[in-house]
């Protein structure tokens, strides 16, 4: 019998977009170009079933086209989902400039990026990512009214409340661990002291807990121990430190085959994007009994932030939104037990159930 035709074009096609393994039904993908400023961007919507699409936009030296498109499509789905579990009334969507952002970034760049998310009339909200600033944002609200984080409607750096939501999913987690969420007794290490890290690290601090420390950048690290009392641990292998709580705040994939058999903590719990490097991994992770929050469910306070700021300033909305996050990790972690399912795979299913208005 003959193989049955594949769908799948050959190496030397281009990948249609139906075809793409990253696809997943998105709604819209819009690939726009401005001559006068070489603009080259890709807007990927991938569900509006709650609302506009708001997801940030990313400028990066991409190697190719189809790299740009890949990373808009993930970025996208990832957005519908990190919204629709956050309680937002918003769709997932996500845009990428082709183009290295400390170079070639310009105003009349910005300005026709701009006019591009405008085209589409609301249904894809634009918002800062990697290699754009609130600045930039400024400028291309002169274009559109379809953007959040400007100076104008937002509340500047999201990482504060980013920050906040992972420190409030941290206390969820112990508390479910351990039955008090109580951090007097508890030691946890933080993985990158960044924007959202070294605040993370700070609430963690005022509680009480003791601090364990890792950065590549010395100077973050001495920041810490002076200001925290924290312990210093090797970046390279934080995972591994006997702790309470891991609280991986650098990069993503930290969760992977090598990783997991050496965690020195029952809770993996931080802001990092894209935590797992496969899905399964967050199997790995429940047969290991160690608890995992879900990464998009604890980190979207910089994306709550976004969504509900307002001019004026008045954020007690977005903070409550924020504070809930230990709510809906709380939900999630009796589902994963009560079902015997990764909490990564509870989390889909809770958003997906929000998508479909179950
Ligand atoms: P950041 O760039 O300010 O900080 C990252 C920190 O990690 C830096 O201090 C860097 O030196 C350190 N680092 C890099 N490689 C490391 C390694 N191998 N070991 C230890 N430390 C290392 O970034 P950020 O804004 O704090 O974001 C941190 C993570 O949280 C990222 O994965 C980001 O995607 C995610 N996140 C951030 C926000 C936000 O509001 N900023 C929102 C959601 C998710």
């Amino acid at each position: 019998m003959n193989a049955p035709l594949s769908r799948r074009p050959t190496q030397s096609a281009p990948v249609s977009l139906f075809d793409h393994p990253d696809f997943d039904g998105h709604e819209q993908v819009m690939h726009g170009f401005d001559a006068a400023t070489g603009l080259r961007t890709v807007i990927a919507i991938h569900d509006t079933r709650l609302g506009p699409a708001l997801g940030g936009c990313r400028m990066w030296a991409y190697a190719n086209d189809a790299e740009a498109e890949t990373d808009a499509l993930r970025l996208s789905r990832g957005m519908t989902y990190k919204n629709a579990l956050a309680g937002l009334d918003l769709g997932g969507g996500k845009a990428v400039i082709i183009g290295d952002a400390r170079t070639q970034k310009t105003p009349e760049l910005l300005r026709a990026f701009g006019r591009q998310v405008d085209r589409l009339g609301g249904r894809y909200i634009t918002a800062e990512d990697v290699g754009m600033t609130c600045a930039d944002m400024d400028i291309i609200a002169n274009e559109t009214a379809h953007v959040r984080g400007t100076s104008a409607n937002g509340f500047g750096d999201p990482s504060p409340y980013t920050a906040l939501g992972v420190f409030t999913g941290i206390k969820a987690a112990v508390a479910h661990r351990f039955g008090s969420d109580d951090l007097t007794a508890r030691t946890v290490c933080v993985q990158g002291l960044g924007h959202v890290g070294m605040t993370v690290a700070r609430h963690l601090h005022e509680a009480g807990a003791r601090l364990l420390v890792a950065d590549i950048h010395t100077p973050s690290v001495e920041k810490a121990v002076s200001e925290f009392s924290a312990t210093v641990v090797a970046a390279d292998r934080a995972h591994a430190a006997v702790a309470d709580v891991f609280a991986p705040c650098a990069l993503g994939a930290g969760l992977n085959d090598a990783s997991i058999p050496e965690l020195g903590a029952p809770i993996v719990a931080g802001a990092a994007n894209n935590q797992l490097a496969e899905a399964r991994h967050g199997t790995m992770l429940r047969a290991r009994g160690v608890l995992y929050a879900p990464d998009y469910a604890i980190n979207a306070g910089g994306v709550i932030s976004i969504a509900l700021a307002r001019p004026g300033g008045d954020d007690s909305a977005a903070r409550a939104k924020v504070l809930a996050i230990g709510s809906t990790l709380m939900d999630i972690f009796q589902r994963a037990d009560a079902l015997d399912l990764s909490t990564q795979d509870v989390a889909d299913q809770i958003a997906r159930e929000r998508l479909d208005g179950r």
